[in-house]
């Protein structure tokens, strides 16, 4: 397995995705319980170029032991103390950090140009699910901080979730850590008040 460097947006999204199966985000239920769960979140953010190649992080998301499971969570918590600290030295220094399993940078073919190539930074051979996706969260926020800035490190804008994100969007203005979740719930919250208060407004219903 390989990171491409140039694939932010990407890995960032896998970093966000990571933090927010935490316990704390879905109010004590932790979303990455057992090796099964972790399977099931490799198929679904993994790389898709490279699915079912050995190596990928649905294919090493299929070799995990207790040991393993514990480093992912070690490593969702440290991403997310990243998240919550958006230091520009902080991040860096953290996300250089969780690099360290990739041996080294090179270039690889582009899979839509097959004439061209791209930076990218390969996974040391015998690596564990857990050093794969800490190389991809340290690819995503390093790309992030490069190419958009600290700001874009932020909490959930739903006041009572408690999750954060990488807002990789072009414009920057991405509120919830879950859109389709956090911000539909604002939208009940403000639709229910604004109802609530239209009805209060109404003669004959007090
Ligand atoms: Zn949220």
């Amino acid at each position: 397995m390989q990171v491409a460097l140039d694939d932010y947006v990407w890995a960032a999204g896998v970093a966000t995705e990571l933090v927010n199966t935490s316990a704390e985000v879905w109010r004590g239920e932790d979303r990455l319980p057992d090796a099964a769960a972790l399977a099931a979140f490799a198929d679904l953010h993994g790389d898709r170029s490279e699915d079912g190649a050995p190596g990928t992080l649905s294919e090493l998301a299929r070799r995990v032991g207790a040991a393993d499971l514990r480093a992912v969570h070690a490593l969702r918590a440290n991403v997310r103390d990243l998240i919550d600290h958006p230091d520009r030295g902080r991040l860096v220094a953290g996300a250089t950090a969780l690099t360290r399993p990739a041996r080294g940078a090179t270039l690889v073919a582009d899979p839509a140009h097959r004439s061209r190539t791209r930076w990218a930074a390969p996974l040391r051979d015998g690596a564990t699910v857990a050093e794969a996706l800490s190389l991809v969260c340290g690819v995503g926020i390093l790309g992030a901080v490069h190419t958009l800035g600290e700001q874009r490190f932020r909490p959930c804008g739903a006041p009572t979730c408690r999750g954060v994100f990488i807002d990789t969007t072009r414009p920057g203005r991405r509120r919830y850590c879950m859109p389709g979740l956090c911000g539909n719930r604002v939208n009940v919250a403000n639709h229910r008040a604004r109802r609530a208060a239209a009805d209060h407004r109404r003669p004959g219903t007090e």
